[in-house]
């Protein structure tokens, strides 16, 4: 009989880390989960779940008492430009992220772990080649001389730096994406760190037929918006492969945030106003070059944004209906 390999995954309490467990347990993986909360949405696939704070290099020792064929490492405090670009967690998002990273690796040192993957950010690439909204460059050769322009982007790109360090130093395996907009059913829709897409879905269902949703900037900020299934096949395909360094997960569908409004207004049949106020931006432009992962893995994310973006406004009105 084969063995069931076994899958740690660190963050699984997260939108992409209880989606994740779900992928990896249809794969037939045994799997453990970690993260401080349970899932919010539905319950964890995982066959183990704990509670733990991996801030803490005990929780981080315990939790790998069994030996794991692969470990996925998606814990970091984040959230969305309203949390990220304020600067009023700055401290939180770099102390705390750093410190999962760092106990994280020591600890598959120590208990000799083969190979870990690690969910990195576009928001390392340097803001002077995203300034122009309609010709960003986010090429992953492009990320040097570094200048992320918010501490979140920091912390990643020090973190994919440390990853690396402890593959040269210590032969460890690693894998490192770039995640580009991750959206989907069960990601944070309110409360401060959602993100474009959810906010946006529930700006526009919870508005009356004839209202005004606002929107942060002049609306003529570009971005590309992943939705979660593409982004679990490019985590599994990066895992599977031999590829070391940094790699996009993102779509190379740019639109402007207006536009994305728009999109999210004929999904709920509403025409509604626009109303453009101050609020944390962010850089200019932004999108996915996938160059790299098209040459490396065969493959690149596909799914269209229209597809996720009815998946995503349909849950989030249901969960709105559900609230009310
Ligand atoms: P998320 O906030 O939903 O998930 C992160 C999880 O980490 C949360 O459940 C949180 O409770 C957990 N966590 C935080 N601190 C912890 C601690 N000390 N101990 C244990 N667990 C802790 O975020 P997500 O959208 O699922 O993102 C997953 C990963 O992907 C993160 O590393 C994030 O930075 C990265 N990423 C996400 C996106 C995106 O668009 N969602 C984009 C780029 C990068």
């Amino acid at each position: 009989m084969t063995r069931k390999k076994k899958s740690l995954v660190c963050g699984a309490g997260g939108f992409i880390g209880s989606h994740l467990v779900k992928k990896l347990k249809q794969d037939g993986f045994w799997v453990r989960g970690v993260d401080l909360k349970y899932p919010e949405f539905s319950k964890t696939a995982a066959d183990d779940f704990v509670t733990g704070d991996l801030r803490d290099l005990s929780t981080c020792l315990k939790i790998t008492d069994i030996d794991f064929d692969e470990i996925y490492q998606l814990a970091a405090d984040m959230g969305g430009a309203g949390f990220v670009f304020t600067g009023n967690h700055d401290a939180e998002i770099m102390h705390n992220s750093a410190m999962i990273n760092l106990n994280m690796l020591d600890t598959c040192i120590k208990m000799k772990a083969k190979k870990i993957f690690y969910s990195s950010s576009a928001c390392i690439y340097p803001e002077y080649n995203q300034l122009d909204p309609d010709n960003p460059k986010c090429s992953e050769n492009s990320a040097y001389p570094a200048a992320p322009d918010s501490e979140y982007g920091w912390e990643k790109l020090f973190s994919e730096r440390l990853y690396k360090t402890y593959h040269r130093n210590y032969g460890l395996q690693i894998r490192i994406a770039r995640f580009h907009n991750i959206f989907g059913e069960e990601g944070t829709w309110k409360g401060g760190r959602e993100k474009a897409p959810a906010a946006l879905c529930r700006k526009v269902a919870e508005s009356p037929d004839n209202g005004t949703i606002e929107v942060w900037g002049d609306g003529r900020q570009t971005r590309s918006f992943l939705y979660i299934d593409d982004c679990l096949e490019g985590i599994r395909k990066l895992m599977d492969s031999s590829y070391s360094e940094p790699v996009n997960i993102g779509s190379a569908e740019m639109v402007s945030i207006n536009r994305l409004a728009e999109m999210i207004m004929q999904k709920a049949d509403k025409n509604l106003k626009i109303k453009h106020i101050d609020g944390p931006l962010g850089v200019r432009g932004r999108n996915s070059d996938n160059t790299l992962i098209r040459n490396t893995l065969n493959w690149e994310p596909s799914i269209p944004l229209d597809y996720g973006l009815k998946k995503t406004y349909k849950w989030i009105e249901t969960q709105i209906k559900q609230w009310n």
